[in-house]
């Protein structure tokens, strides 16, 4: 097949990643046909084997096998970065970037684009120092000056625009806010998440009680749904407008947990309970922590696709969204440049709860 462009997905296993290996096959994406490579840290997952890509399974923090095995790739036009070490250390997540563009640029001639997913976090600081770092006020637009604080969004953002702007090179930046995506092989994956959590409540006979704080409840919030994501980092390769500049990225809505709660009971067929006045945030991370064998056998009794609690499942990162209040991004930048992408945020999340039963990752 002739191909017109050629994209390297680094963390396509992940919730954004597996989305936009999805999308980019589709035979009317623009800049199409698109020939994809998808690097990722394990083996190919049986759930991602008729996605009709190239696998490549390496360790992008190990600078040796990074160059040993993609600089033999001499035809990738854009590359997609959607990936991160799943700790926010600075130097690892650098590394891991510095490895990729290393091995890339020099042996592509024909490469174009770089496209780097960070996120609104870059708004609100770090998740390890979150409390003590005043945020930027929301809604979040683009332009606001780096928070006072070590992100590795900025490591990466900094190597972002050295490299691309040595070698002649497009670049974008895209800021999701909370995604909504399918994966079970994502490090924060909200939706799965959730949906874990009324799976477990159902098996023990109980009833859905919401954890949260109650600012978290009443407030407003904004998340993006993963299939959404791909298209904002496709139409980046494509509009000239876009090349060269930082995005947001959401559904365009809002929603509040309250709506979610309601809609993750009803999927679940389970009594809701919703914030109790008065009642202090419970970690969820603390109520699922002896749970793993109760998922093992769930996913014995319903024959699941076999995942470990703690791959499909990040209770803590629910805690943080669950604690949070007032984080919205603005995406007018998206309109004024000719992004008029949106989803609607309950369709979404129901979306992805029958994705992830169809391909039997939860009953
Ligand atoms: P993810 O956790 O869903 O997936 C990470 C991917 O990277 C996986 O494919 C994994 O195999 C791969 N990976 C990790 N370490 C690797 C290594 N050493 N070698 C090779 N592959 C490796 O990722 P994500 O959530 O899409 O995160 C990407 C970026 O998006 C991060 O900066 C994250 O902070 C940001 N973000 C995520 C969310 C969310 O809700 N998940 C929201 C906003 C922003």
């Amino acid at each position: 097949q002739n191909y017109k462009s050629v994209a390297l997905i680094v963390g396509v296993t992940g919730i954004v990643g597996s989305s936009l290996a999805q999308v980019l096959t589709l035979p009317d994406t623009p800049n199409g046909p698109w020939k994809v490579y998808g690097v990722a840290r394990r083996p190919r997952p049986s759930w991602f084997a008729k996605t009709p890509l190239q696998y490549i399974q390496l360790d992008v923090s190990n600078t040796q096998e990074t160059i040993s095995k993609l600089s033999l790739l001499t035809d990738i036009t854009h590359v997609f970065y959607v990936s991160w070490i799943g700790s926010e250390d600075c130097e690892l997540n650098a590394v891991m970037f510095k490895n990729i563009l290393d091995s890339v640029i020099p042996n592509s001639p024909n490469l174009q684009h770089i496209s780097l997913q960070t996120g609104s976090k870059h708004y609100f600081g770090i998740f390890e120092e979150g409390s003590q770092i005043k945020p930027h006020e929301s809604p979040f637009v683009e332009d606001v000056p780096r928070l006072p604080v070590q992100n590795f969004y900025h490591d990466l953002e900094d190597i972002l625009y050295e490299e691309t702007s040595k070698h002649g090179l497009t670049w974008s930046v895209h800021r999701p806010a909370l995604v909504f995506g399918f994966s079970p092989c994502s490090m924060m994956n909200i939706v799965s998440t959730l949906s874990v959590y009324a799976v477990i409540c159902k098996h023990e006979n109980k009833p859905l009680v919401y954890p949260g704080s109650k600012g978290s409840w009443n407030c407003y919030v904004d998340c993006v749904d993963a299939d959404l994501i791909a298209e904002h980092h496709i139409w980046a390769t494509v509009d000239p407008k876009a090349k060269n500049q930082v995005l947001n990225c959401t559904n365009g809505d809002v929603f509040k947990w309250k709506h979610i709660w309601k809609a993750l009971a009803e999927e679940f067929g389970l009594e809701m309970i919703g914030y109790i006045e008065g009642k202090e945030q419970e970690s969820m991370a603390e109520l699922m922590k002896d749970k793993d064998s109760v998922w093992y056998e769930i996913v014995k009794k319903h024959n699941l696709v076999p995942t470990k609690l703690k791959e499909i499942a990040a209770f803590w990162f629910a805690d943080i969204a669950f604690s949070a209040v007032d984080l919205v991004s603005s995406t007018t930048k998206n309109r004024e440049l000719g992004f008029l992408g949106f989803r609607n945020t309950m369709k979404s999340f129901s979306s992805c709860i029958d994705k992830m039963r169809t391909y039997r990752f939860i009953p």
